[in-house]
């Protein structure tokens, strides 16, 4: 069970590669369909994908994730 997770809202997404260039885990995915994805299994809540989307298409969710 995770606290906090994040993200991406796909109606603001616009594709640019920096969150998957920023995630050191390599978490973030970008799918043949053109959305953008974060691995849930690889993703350790770091944080650094929301400081480098300028546009603001990442969010961080608090609440009870499995
Ligand atoms: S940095 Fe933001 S706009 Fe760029 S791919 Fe990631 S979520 Fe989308
Ligand atoms: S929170 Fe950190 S590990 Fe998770 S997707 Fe973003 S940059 Fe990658």
């Amino acid at each position: 069970m995770k606290l906090t997770r994040f993200r991406i809202k796909q109606d603001i997404c616009r594709i640019c590669g920096k969150c998957e260039q920023a995630c050191e885990e390599n978490a973030i995915i970008t799918n043949a369909n053109k959305t953008v994805e974060i691995d849930y299994k690889r993703c350790n809540r770091c944080g650094r994908c929301l400081e480098a989307c300028k546009l603001r298409a990442i969010t961080k969710e608090v609440g009870l994730f499995i």
